[in-house]
């Protein structure tokens, strides 16, 4: 809760202290961990009467697992624990390769939960328990960045992911915010399922999540385009891992697709996964703007039949937005689309409805006339 939200705060509320929230009518609303140095005075963790405990904490870290377990079956690198959406706010767990790499972005994240749950982590992560604190939001709650080891030994090297029939490498101590993106997991599916005898161009590849997934799925040939020189040497060892080979172009994204418009470049099936453009309410209309453009591109090197896989992560861009903005560069373009399907983050990121927050991904797949 915001402090504005929040009258006769005590002055002596502690840095991660416990504390309960009461209405103007003294009930009690719940209670959450605080920190005074944040605008986000209280996480609430409980509603009403029940306070949170280490036991409750672990009651919700195996709640995150078993829910896991029945959506997704035994899947050996996911994400564990998706902070709000699993009740466990600013609190980040995934499993990669055997080890468990720890995410939190709030102080109580760091001080109440990580320490609550580090026996519960540390039985899931037989290799070792890695703390990954780099997010940026870290500063607004006073926080510097800690990269390091909690329990075990370092790896050696980037540790190996298994996503269905594909392994990515994954580099635990360097790479981008998560190391591997695995909200994407179905969606790549979906896009492999697609590209059996396809000229595939995958935009804003990263390591190579959807472009190696098409070339597995038989495309005919696949390039994969990114501005990250690094992202693209782990893509053409995750390609060789993989058995498959895959074009890759280090370019900006923007101009490249400029380019191969003017170029007339075909393509039978074209994936757009950008970064947030939006990482806030400020951002939007430049960020509705930067999706026109590159779907309106996308769009003019389909070819008839085509696919189009067209994604948004950005929280402050709604799914309404989106399909809106999509609509619009396609009416622009002056290309036939059909959208056969809307979809949403895999079910490691649980999109909770009374969460906003938590359904910040949408991909609509779209087939040109
Ligand atoms: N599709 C990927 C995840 C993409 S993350 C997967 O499935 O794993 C977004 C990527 O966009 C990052 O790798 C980043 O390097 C890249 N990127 C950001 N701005 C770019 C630009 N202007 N042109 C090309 N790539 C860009």
């Amino acid at each position: 809760m915001f402090r504005g939200e929040l009258r006769d705060v005590p002055d002596d509320v502690r840095p991660s202290e416990i504390v309960r929230i009461e209405d103007s009518r003294g009930r009690v609303v719940g209670a959450g961990y605080a920190n005074p140095a944040s605008n986000i005075l209280v996480r609430i963790l409980t509603r009403g009467e029940e306070v949170p405990t280490q036991d409750w904490a672990r009651e919700m870290f195996r709640n995150a697992l078993t829910r896991r377990l029945e959506r997704m079956g035994d899947v050996p690198d996911l994400r564990l624990v998706h902070a709000e959406a699993d009740r466990l706010p600013g609190l980040v767990v995934e499993r990669i390769g055997g080890y468990a790499v720890v995410s939190p972005d709030t102080l109580g994240a760091e001080e109440v939960l990580m320490p609550w749950l580090l026996g519960e982590i540390e039985a899931i992560a037989p290799r070792g328990v890695v703390l990954r604190a780099i997010a940026p939001v870290r500063s607004r709650e006073g926080l510097t960045s800690r990269l390091e080891m909690l329990r075990g030994a370092p790896p050696d090297g980037p540790v190996i992911a298994q996503e269905g029939d594909i392994r990515y490498e994954v580099d635990l101590f360097g790479g981008q915010k998560t190391g591997h993106y695995f909200d994407q997991r179905e969606n790549r599916q979906l896009c492999g399922s697609l590209s059996e005898g396809r000229r595939v161009l995958d935009v804003f590849s990263y390591t190579g999540g959807f472009a190696i997934a098409a070339a597995l799925g038989g495309a005919r040939e696949t390039t994969a385009v990114d501005s990250s020189a690094e992202a693209l040497a782990a893509l053409a060892r995750n390609a060789e891992r993989n058995g498959v080979s895959v074009g890759v172009r280090e370019e900006n994204a923007f101009d490249l697709l400029r380019q191969m418009v003017r170029d007339r470049e075909r393509f039978d099936l074209v994936v757009l996964d950008p970064p947030p453009f939006a990482r806030g309410k400020d951002h939007l209309d430049a960020a509705l703007r930067a999706y026109k453009e590159i779907n309106l591109r996308a769009m003019r090197l389909l070819s008839p039949g085509g696919w189009l896989l067209t994604a948004s992560c950005s929280h402050a861009v709604s799914l309404g937005d989106f399909v809106a903005v999509v609509g619009a560069a396609a009416a622009d373009a002056g290309v036939g689309l059909t959208r056969t399907a809307v979809r949403g983050p895999s079910p490691d990121h649980p999109v909770r409805v009374e969460v906003p927050e938590t359904d910040y991904l949408h991909l609509l797949a779209l087939q040109r006339d």
